[in-house]
C-alpha cells in the first residue's frame, strides 16, 4: 500500500468508527439506520435500536482513572459483542454509550417483542460478569431502551430519541435493566413481571387453590373412580386466572418447581382426608405434570419426599403427562418414567392425539391411560374426522391394554356416541364441573 492509500483508509476510519473501542461511530450507524428504515418499510420486518448505557459509570473514571474507565469501556464493548450476532451493528455513541442496530426476519409483533426482551436480558446477564482490570475488580450494569420499528416513517434521529428515551425509563426503573418504548409494550412486560411477582406471593402465602373434577367409569353403572386436580388462581384484582395463563409463566420463572411441589403435597393431604370415607377412599387423584417440572433431575425424589412425608400409597396418584413432553428427550424419559412406575405411580398422557409420538414409542412406554384430547370431542357428533380419531386413540388404548378416557364431555349427545365406539371412562361439564374438595 502506498503511504497515500494508508492515510486514506485512515481518514475513513476515523470518519466512520470509534478509536477507542473499533466499533461503529455515531455517523456510521446513522447510515445503517436509515437503510434499515428503508427495508422494513418495503418488507415489514421488524428492526430495534438497542440504546445501552453503562450504569455509574462516571463513578469508574473518577475513583480508578481514565485509563482505567477507558478499558473498561473496551471490555464492555467486547462484552456486548459477544452477546449479539455477527450482522448486528453496534456502535458507540457517546461515553459509557453504546447502540445496537438488530434486524429480524419476523412480522409479527409479540415474537418481536420475545426476541428482543431475550437479547437484551443476555446482554445484561454477559455484563454482569465480574471483570478484573489491573488491581481493580468490577461488576458491570446497564440500563438498555428498546425501540422497535417496521413500514414506519420516523427518521434515525426520532428512532435514537425513542430508544434513549427507553434507556432513561430503565434507569428509573432501578436501571439494570430494559425498557421498551412503545407505551403499549412496555405495559406488557410490566404486567408479565407483574404478574410473576404476585404469583409468586400467592405461591408463599398460600393463596392458591385445587379444585377437583370427578372421573367417572361406566362399565356397568356410572361410578366415580377419581378425580382430576386443576388448580385455581383467585387473584385478589384480577379474578380468577386460568392456568393455561399462568403455568407458563410459573414455567418461565422457574415458579413451576415451588408450585408444583404444593400440588403434590396438597393432593396427599386430600388423599389422606378422603381416607375416612367410605367411598371417596377409593378414588385415585390425577396430577397434572408440567414438563418444565418433570425435567428436573430432582422431580423423582421430590414428589417421593411428599408421598413419604404424607403416607400416601403412590398407587393413589396417577401423573398425567403431555405428548409433547414425552417425545423430547426419550432415554432420560422413559428412565424417569419406570423409576415413578417402579414406585407405585400411575402414568396417563393428557391431551392425546395433538402430538407427534409414534406408536412404536408409545408401546415402550409404561403407562396406564391415555386421554383423548378435548379438541376431539368437542365436534364429535357433527365431524366425522373427530369421530374417526376418537374410535383410533380408544383402539389403540385397547391393543396396547390402556385405560381411555374422554375429556371435555359436556353433552348428552358426546357421551352416548362414545359409549357406542367403545368409550369406558369420561370427564367433562355433564358430569361434574371442577370444584371445591367440600364440594363434591
Ligand atoms: P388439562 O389437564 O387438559 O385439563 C382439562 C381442562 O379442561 C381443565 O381446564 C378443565 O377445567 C377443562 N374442562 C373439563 N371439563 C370440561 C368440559 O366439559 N368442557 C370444557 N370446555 N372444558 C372442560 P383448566 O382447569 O383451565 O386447565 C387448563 C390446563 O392447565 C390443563 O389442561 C393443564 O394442562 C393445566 N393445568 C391445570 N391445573 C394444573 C396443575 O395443577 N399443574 C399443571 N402443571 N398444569 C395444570
Ligand atoms: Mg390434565
Ligand atoms: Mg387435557
Amino acid at each position: 500500500m502506498t503511504e497515500q492509500k494508508k492515510l486514506e483508509a485512515e481518514v475513513l476510519r476515523l470518519l466512520n468508527y470509534d478509536s477507542l473501542t473499533n466499533l461503529v461511530n455515531r455517523n456510521f450507524l446513522n447510515f445503517f439506520i436509515t437503510k434499515s428504515i428503508e427495508r422494513s418499510a418495503k418488507t415489514s420486518l421488524y428492526s430495534a435500536l438497542l440504546f445501552i448505557n453503562l450504569d455509574n459509570f462516571k463513578g469508574v473514571n473518577n475513583k480508578c482513572g481514565n485509563r482505567i474507565g477507558d478499558r473498561l469501556l473496551v471490555e464492555s464493548a467486547n462484552i456486548i459483542k459477544k452477546s449479539l450476532q455477527k450482522k448486528d451493528v453496534i456502535s458507540r455513541v457517546g461515553g459509557d454509550e453504546f447502540v445496537v442496530l438488530v434486524e429480524t426476519q419476523e412480522k409479527d409483533e409479540t415474537h418481536v417483542i420475545k426476541i428482543f426482551a431475550k437479547t437484551t436480558q443476555i446482554i445484561l446477564e454477559n455484563l454482569k460478569n465480574l471483570c478484573v482490570i489491573d488491581k481493580y475488580e468490577f461488576y458491570i450494569s446497564a440500563s438498555i431502551g428498546i425501540k422497535l420499528f417496521n413500514n414506519n416513517i420516523a427518521s434515525a434521529d426520532e428512532l435514537m430519541l425513542h430508544a434513549n428515551n427507553a434507556m432513561c425509563n430503565a434507569k428509573r426503573n432501578g436501571k439494570n435493566t430494559f425498557c421498551f418504548f412503545d407505551p403499549k409494550l412496555q405495559k406488557m412486560m410490566e404486567d408479565k413481571i407483574k404478574l410473576t411477582y404476585s404469583l409468586k406471593e400467592a405461591i408463599e402465602k398460600d393463596l392458591m387453590s385445587l379444585y377437583y373434577q370427578t372421573q367417572i367409569f361406566t362399565k356397568k353403572k356410572e361410578k366415580i373412580v377419581g378425580v382430576e386436580a386443576l388448580i385455581r388462581w383467585n387473584h385478589p384484582a384480577r379474578g380468577m386466572i386460568s392456568p393455561a395463563d399462568f403455568i407458563p409463566l410459573a414455567e418461565e420463572s422457574g415458579l413451576i418447581v415451588p408450585l408444583g411441589e404444593w400440588i403434590i403435597d396438597e393432593v396427599c393431604k386430600q388423599i389422606n382426608i378422603w381416607k375416612s370415607d367410605e367411598i371417596k377412599k377409593h378414588w385415585r387423584i390425577s396430577i397434572n405434570v408440567s414438563s418444565k417440572q418433570f425435567e428436573l433431575d430432582s422431580f423423582v425424589t421430590t414428589i417421593k419426599n411428599i408421598v413419604d412425608k404424607n403416607d400416601i400409597n403412590p398407587t393413589m396418584i396417577r401423573l398425567e403427562l403431555t405428548e409433547s413432553l414425552l417425545i423430547k428427550n426419550i432415554d432420560k424419559v422413559l428412565d424417569t418414567l419406570h423409576k415413578l412406575k417402579e414406585m407405585g405411580f400411575s402414568l396417563s398422557i393428557d391431551d392425546f392425539g395433538t402430538g407427534y409420538s409414534s406408536l412404536s414409542y408409545l408401546k415402550k412406554l409404561p403407562i396406564n391411560e391415555l386421554k383423548i384430547d378435548q379438541s376431539f370431542i368437542r365436534d364429535l357428533t357433527l365431524d366425522i374426522n373427530d369421530e374417526i380419531i376418537t374410535k383410533t386413540i380408544i383402539s389403540i388404548g385397547e391393543q396396547f391394554g390402556l385405560e381411555v378416557i374422554a375429556e371435555g364431555v359436556e353433552t348428552k349427545e358426546q357421551y352416548k356416541k362414545l359409549v357406542e365406539i367403545g368409550c369406558e371412562y369420561f370427564q367433562g361439564y355433564l358430569f361434574s364441573k371442577p370444584v371445591r374438595a367440600e364440594q363434591l
